[in-house]
């Protein structure tokens, strides 16, 4: 009999099972794979360190990942520093600096706006936007704002349109008019107050590598098993079931399986009601993602990570890739872990990994979009293709084959409906049954971007188990 079983070893699981662990209480960790990190995991090929998926960490060693590997006294290192988001429009260089305190706020440098926008725009920031952030009504309907509308309202420039409608999309991989305004400027002003965009040097798996060994240190279990449900009764939970059929029991069991998978397949909407069961099944999921991680055989470019786009109207062309044309110029992510940390690959050699946020659907070519995606990179990183020694794809069915039925990044996009308090708790209705991961979570500080959202789940959820279990022993 433990105190909790976890369900799934992602950043959430694992964070809260080992924050558990430390309270001296009795945890298993229960992982279907057979390392711990999920969504953010790594492997080694070659002297690579690659990401199993796509990452850029947003707060570094000021994160919500570097403050649960301190308080388990496991602390992750952290590679270089980058003080900015490089953008690039359609061949045009721009960069998002994250500033430095008040005397350096964060700038979008390279911007060179008409005459005749610069009142407006100065409208937006001065009388639409900053005297909201004064008052929580304020920040509310900011978050309830998208960012097209926000942006609309004053301009239809086409750069700015185009940087905000590709490059923010990023952050959260919906279309920027469904991209929360108010969620948009914590973000940033996390990131300008931490002004620290980095690297674990690890890789990857670093993060959970860390939250793993403060675990098994404070003695929790880690099994690897493939939870097929967890068992209620009575409106309460007794444990998992294993796929072996083997039984666990525990008055408490946190998901970091996802809440759509959890309600839907792992506990059964039979034992929720009818309203809480369809408000789960009507959560907005975030687009999925076609990456290719490319080992060089020469280091081509210093740029740590670029967000991209045409010159085209972002909404005109989002719209095309829903319906599944390839445009031909289209928008690119770009990270290259190693410019972080050089650890990520061999001397002299380069990591990169490019990525295009894509729909679920059927209908989407993703072979056709893997060479597109090749022939914008070389677009902005001339000599990318002569110098892949090999590269991987991983796309909808990888992430399905391994973590998710429907292929998505997080099964609660951050859409202007579902940010903030509208996000599902981690509480569910039935007793002993928590949530953890970056889809759940509605507490004011549960913001920001992927992996630090899921850490800030894992940090929320330890605490509101502390308080429902009480002191140990
Ligand atoms: C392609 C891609 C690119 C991304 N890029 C970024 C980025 O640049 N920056 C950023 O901050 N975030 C990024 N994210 C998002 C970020 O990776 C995730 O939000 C975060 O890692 C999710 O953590 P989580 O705690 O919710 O758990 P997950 O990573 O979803 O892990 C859940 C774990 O549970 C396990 N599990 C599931 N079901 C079971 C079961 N039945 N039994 C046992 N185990 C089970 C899974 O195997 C998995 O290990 C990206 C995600 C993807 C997919």
């Amino acid at each position: 009999m433990y105190d909790v079983i976890v369900v799934g070893g992602g950043i959430g699981g694992t964070g809260v099972a080992a924050l558990l662990a430390k309270q001296g209480r009795k945890v298993l960790l229960l992982e279907q794979h057979d390392k711990v990190g999920g969504r953010c995991a790594s492997h080694e090929k070659d002297g690579f360190r690659i990401p199993d998926y796509g990452h850029a960490f947003t707060r570094g060693s000021r994160g919500n990942c570097a403050l649960i590997s301190r308080m388990v006294g496991e602390e992750i290192a952290w590679g270089r520093k980058v003080d900015g988001i490089p953008l690039w429009i359609s061949g045009q260089w721009f960069k998002l600096t994250v500033g430095e305190g008040l005397k350096r706020p964060p700038r979008l440098q390279g911007l060179k706006l008409p005459l005749k926008d610069i009142l407006p725009v100065a409208k937006l920031v001065f009388v639409d936007t900053l005297p909201k952030l004064l008052t929580k009504r304020g920040w509310d309907e900011l978050d309830r704002t998208d960012l097209r509308s926000w942006l609309l309202k004053r301009t239809d420039n086409a750069m700015l349109h185009a940087l905000v409608g590709y490059c923010f999309p990023g952050f959260y991989v919906v279309p920027y008019w469904e991209s929360s305004v108010g969620e948009t400027l914590r973000i940033l002003w996390l990131m300008w107050k931490a002004r620290e965009i980095s690297y674990p040097i690890e890789g990857c798996a670093g993060l959970t590598g860390a939250f793993l060994k403060g675990f098994e240190k404070y003695g929790g279990e880690f099994e690897q098993g493939k939870v097929k449900r967890i068992v209620v009764s009575g409106g309460k939970v007794q444990g998992v079931e294993l796929e072996d059929g083997k039984l666990l029991e525990a008055p408490l069991v946190i998901s970091n399986a996802g809440i759509r998978t959890t309600v839907q397949d792992l506990v059964g909407e039979e034992h929720f009601d009818k309203g809480y069961a369809n408000y789960i099944n009507n959560l907005k999921p975030s687009w999925s993602c076609l990456l290719i991680h490319a080992a060089l055989k020469e280091k081509i470019s210093d740029v740590p990570g670029v967000f991209s786009g045409p010159m085209e109207d972002p909404v005109e062309y989002w719209r095309r890739v829903e319906r599944g044309e390839i445009p031909d110029k289209i928008s690119l992510w770009a990270v290259s872990p190693s410019n972080w940390t050089p650890e990520i690959a061999p001397p002299g050699k380069q990591m990169m990994v490019l990525a295009a946020p894509l729909p679920t659907g059927e209908h989407i070519d993703w072979n056709k979009w893997a060479d597109k995606m090749l022939e914008a990179g070389e677009e902005i990183f001339p000599g990318l293709n002569e110098n892949i020694m090999w590269k991987e794809a991983v796309g909808k069915e990888h992430i399905q084959e391994n973590l998710d039925k429907e292929g998505v990044l997080v099964q609660t996009a951050q859409t202007n409906w579902q940010v903030g308090a509208n996000r599902p708790s981690m509480i569910s209705p039935i007793n002993g049954l928590f949530y953890v991961g970056s889809d759940v979570g509605n507490a004011e500080k549960n913001r920001g971007v992927g992996v630090d959202m899921a850490a800030e789940s894992a940090l929320r959820c330890a605490e509101i188990i502390a308080n429902k279990l009480g002191p140990v022993g």
